[in-house]
């Protein structure tokens, strides 16, 4: 055998350059590393700056060898906002300007050295169809990730089926009809719980077109690997497995990590992927504060509102008469400085009873025990950080998988109250006392039992558990 065969697999990863995918992402190549393969993390040069800024990256992928993290264009100005509205540019860039660099790193050998191989196997965000491209120009084998939850990847899946059926674009406004086109989902989906873009009615739409060929750009690859674990998504991923029949749920991958590096009594320690500086403040303010009182309110990275929904969402935090701690990042609020205007009711309540910081250690937060419920924008990431903790939720969404995640909550798992659509003091009042004392046994039921699912999963013999070694098996026996 020559010698650089001897060496593990070399896993090369590149995730699609926002907080939650970077985040999961980063998870997935300290575990794989943590297994024994070679990883090489591609991170977009944009990505790496701010990584760099806010975290020790570099200290700690230093403790995992065989790690290393290299960077690539995205093809943007510097100055260029990449986020929000913006977001679309970034991947029409990734495709035209980053594809022909991403093919050449693969075959100038620049990524393999005497101790590394060259790269055996590729596991890229699977929204980057380019990479599946160049997988097979080159001829390796692909593994795709999706970092959005199951219930949404599969509305992508079926939106022909949507379109074709005449059930999209919708015929009227009645946004309460339920849809039937998604299998596995009749008995609960609605117009409303498909995501945001759906509403324009428009087939042209540039996310309807980004979308529609999810179902065939993720079948390209070899498998498919999801933030999931079956005791949650057991009813999607059957479905799914139609289409695509090498899944691999291995999550909750914050945890899987964390749990993979405690079985083994190590001192490496995942790293912190944070793009903004953590305000760790709140957890002394959470120390202070009684047993399961307090609703931590973070609507994730990207989620913006206006003065008005901050307004009705504070008066009804505030109304409510519960603690809470929010993260209103400085991007949060569209327009105004709300800073210099806030009214002298709203400062008072929240000086009695309420913490804001501009971004906190959200998964240290969710696990503290003063922490009662959550309320969300219903990102997959913090979702999943939310039921391993067992926490109640009171979901808010904001965009793409977000809608469906808010109706799985309420409706599928029962693991909170759904306020999508609306943006009332009154209602906000009504569902934080609802979660946080009205209700709070039932949910409280609900959200132990389902922690427990998922912390059963990652134990030895347990589905992600298992889902996991079959994955890192067969990336061993593609790369030979
Ligand atoms: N997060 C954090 N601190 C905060 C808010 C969010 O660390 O103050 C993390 C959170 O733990 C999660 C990620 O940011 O891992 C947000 O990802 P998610 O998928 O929930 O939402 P997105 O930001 O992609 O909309």
């Amino acid at each position: 055998m020559d010698e650089q065969q001897s060496l593990p697999p070399h896993v090369l990863i590149f995730p699609l350059p926002l907080q939650g995918p970077v985040n999961s992402m980063f998870k997935l190549a300290q575990l794989l590393c943590f297994s024994g393969l070679h990883i090489t993390l591609l991170l977009t040069e944009n990505i790496h700056t701010r990584l760099v800024l806010h975290t020790d990256i570099s200290s700690r992928f230093d403790q995992f060898p065989g790690f290393q993290i290299k960077t690539i264009s995205d093809g943007l100005q510097e100055d260029h906002p990449r986020e929000g509205s913006k977001f679309l540019e970034v991947f029409d860039s990734l495709r035209s300007k980053t594809k022909p660099l991403f093919k050449d790193m693969l075959t100038s050998g620049l990524l393999s050295s005497g101790k590394r191989r060259p790269v055996s196997c590729i596991i890229a965000d699977g929204v980057l169809g380019f990479t599946c491209d160049v997988a097979d120009e080159i001829g390796l084998p692909i593994f795709c990730v999706r970092t959005i939850s199951p219930c949404c990847l599969w509305i992508f899946f079926c939106l022909p089926k949507l379109i074709e059926s005449g059930e999209y674009p919708f015929k009227d406004d009645d946004l309460d009809e339920p849809i039937t086109s998604v299998p596995g989902a009749e008995a609960f989906l609605r117009r409303r719980d498909l995501p945001g873009f759906c509403r324009s009615g428009d087939l042209q739409d540039s996310n309807i077109q980004l979308f529609k060929t999810e179902g065939q750009e993720n079948s390209r690859a070899y498998g498919l690997i999801l933030n999931t674990f079956e005791e949650l998504d057991g009813l999607i991923l059957n479905q799914m497995r139609t289409v695509c029949p090498n899944l691999y749920p291995i999550g909750p991958l914050h945890a899987n990590l964390k749990n993979r590096l405690t079985e083994a009594k190590t001192s490496l320690r995942p790293s912190s992927n944070s793009l903004w500086a953590e305000d760790r403040s709140c957890i002394d303010w959470l120390n202070n504060q009684p047993l399961k009182s307090v609703i931590y309110v973070s609507f994730g990275s990207i989620a913006t509102m206006t003065n008005e929904q901050l307004m009705e969402f504070w008066y009804g935090l505030v109304n409510s008469g519960q603690r809470f701690l929010w993260v209103i990042r400085p991007d949060s609020v569209a327009g105004e400085d709300w800073k210099n205007k806030i009214p002298a009711d709203l400062a008072e309540g929240t000086k009695e009873r309420g913490y804001i910081v501009g971004w906190a250690p959200q998964e240290e937060v969710l696990g503290h025990p003063a922490v009662g419920g959550f309320w969300t924008h219903c990102g997959w990431n913090s979702i999943l950080e939310s039921v391993y903790e067992g926490k109640p939720m009171i979901c808010w969404p904001y965009f793409l998988d977000q809608q469906v995640n808010s109706r799985f909550v309420e409706a599928v798992w029962k693991l909170g109250l759904d306020m999508k659509d609306t943006c009332d003091r009154e209602i906000v009042e009504k569902m934080v006392k609802d979660l946080m004392v009205v209700r709070k046994e039932e949910f409280l039921e609900r959200a132990n039992h389902m922690s427990k699912l998922a912390k059963n999963c990652l134990m030895e013999g347990g589905s992600s558990y298992s889902n996991f070694e079959h994955l890192v098996k067969d990336i061993k026996s593609l790369s030979d």
